[in-house]
């Protein structure tokens, strides 16, 4: 009861700050930020930051503005209140979290919108608690039809079930297409687990025979992506998506790469820190969103095992901060990200300091629904503000 007064709190302030932002923009006719309108960068990140879900409104970022917008941008994101323009990609992170999904974090999803003419929308992984923050962004259900999955790990997957089912009652009456790697064995790859997911919900889909919406909706088409060399995997409507492959426990775990119209995204997934990554990103990248967890010395603390055991957690399945930040200086993203961080008073500085103690460009903690709006002039870092009780988008 008390977390929804604070998020009503926080959309009730997000508008305030739209409408003094709408006033202000009316005054002046200057195409750039000005100073009281740009999202400002924190004085520091550390255990005193009031953090998302705390009601902050401000995203874990060392450079909310990177280069020169060529138009305006409210301090935080409203969702229905902006329109994505030809050539812009939107990144929303629709989950930030680990495995044991939380009211503070969702686990794993990357949402990309793009401004093409169908204004598609792709997901990047699906975990448990992600939909509720797509929920919040007023975008129609109908364009809910492709996910891109990294791997197979049950934070990753999560709420398929809910997009495939659920989402098609709310009227999506097109089947989602679903790409995600091969397996080292047929049963260990993409198909399998769609087919299983299937029949596992066979009783949902019968149950929609009399539906209004149907049934149409309520189905996988599954297309595996190679695990172990490069490949491109999507090209249409200016759209291309091209998978790598990562290191994260067995074969199988990729990460992406979007580009669209000059704009690009590379996203890994989990993974170790690995060369592929910095090879995905050759030729210049918008965006770098890597995994981390945090160090072995902080895991082991918060997750009360040895530190031995934190060490394999760590540094032999996933990427420490610090070495995250040494993949960022070989990579060269406008903006570096570091997500899949359990986001708390103990993490957050000192990921923070381990980042800082080897790369001096702007990066990002990532936190649920903090925004990247990407164009040729800028890349701009915010939070949005969402209606926790907006229902599904029916329409356009
Ligand atoms: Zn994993
Ligand atoms: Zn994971």
């Amino acid at each position: 009861m008390r977390n929804s007064a604070k998020i009503l709190c926080n959309v009730l302030l997000g508008f305030c700050f739209l409408v003094l932002i709408q006033a202000c923009a009316t005054k002046t006719s200057e195409p750039s930020m000005s100073a009281s309108n740009a999202p400002h960068a924190l004085a520091a990140i550390d255990e005193s930051t009031k953090l998302a879900y705390e009601g902050g409104t401000q995203p874990l970022t060392t450079t909310p503005v990177v280069g020169k917008p060529a138009r305006q941008y409210p301090p935080v994101f409203v969702p229905g209140t902006e329109t994505l323009e030809a050539g812009e990609m939107r990144v929303t992170i629709l989950g930030s979290g680990d495995p044991f999904v939380k009211v503070s974090q969702a686990s794993a999803s990357v949402l990309v919108e793009v401004g093409n003419a169908e204004r598609d929308i792709f997901f990047f992984d699906l975990g448990s608690g992600s939909l509720a923050n797509f929920n919040g962004l007023k975008l129609p259900v109908a364009s809910t039809t492709k996910v891109f999955l990294t791997h197979l790990h049950a934070d990753h997957v999560g709420d398929m079930p809910t997009l495939v089912w659920s989402l098609a009652k709310a009227g999506r009456s097109v089947p989602v297409e679903v790409w995600g790697p091969a397996g080292a064995t047929r049963e260990l790859g993409t198909l399998a687990y769609a087919e299983h997911l299937l029949a596992a919900h066979a009783w949902d889909t019968a149950s929609l025979q009399e539906h209004p919406s149907g049934r149409s909706g309520a189905r996988m088409i599954a297309t595996e992506v190679p695990y172990d060399k490069p490949a491109v995997v999507y090209e249409r409507n200016g759209v291309t998506i091209s998978s790598f492959p990562v290191k994260h426990i067995l074969p199988g775990p990729v990460g992406y790469r979007v580009d669209y119209r000059g704009r690009s995204m590379v996203f890994t997934g989990d993974t170790m820190p690995t060369e592929s990554t910095v090879e995905a990103c050759r030729g210049g990248v918008d965006l770098l969103i890597h995994e981390s967890f945090p160090s072995a010395s902080v895991f082991a603390k918060k997750a009360n095992v040895t530190f031995e055991q934190a060490e394999k957690v760590v540094n032999y399945s996933h990427t420490s901060p610090v070495m995250a930040a040494k993949i960022f200086k070989a990579a060269g993203a406008r903006m570096s990200v570091l997500w899949h961080l359990v986001v708390d008073h103990e993490t957050v500085g000192p990921a923070y300091q381990e980042v800082r103690s080897q790369f001096d460009g702007p990066v990002t903690i990532a936190q649920d629904l903090t925004v990247f709006n990407i164009t040729k002039e800028a890349v701009v870092t915010r939070q949005a503000i969402i209606d926790p009780v907006a229902w599904p988008v029916m329409g356009k």
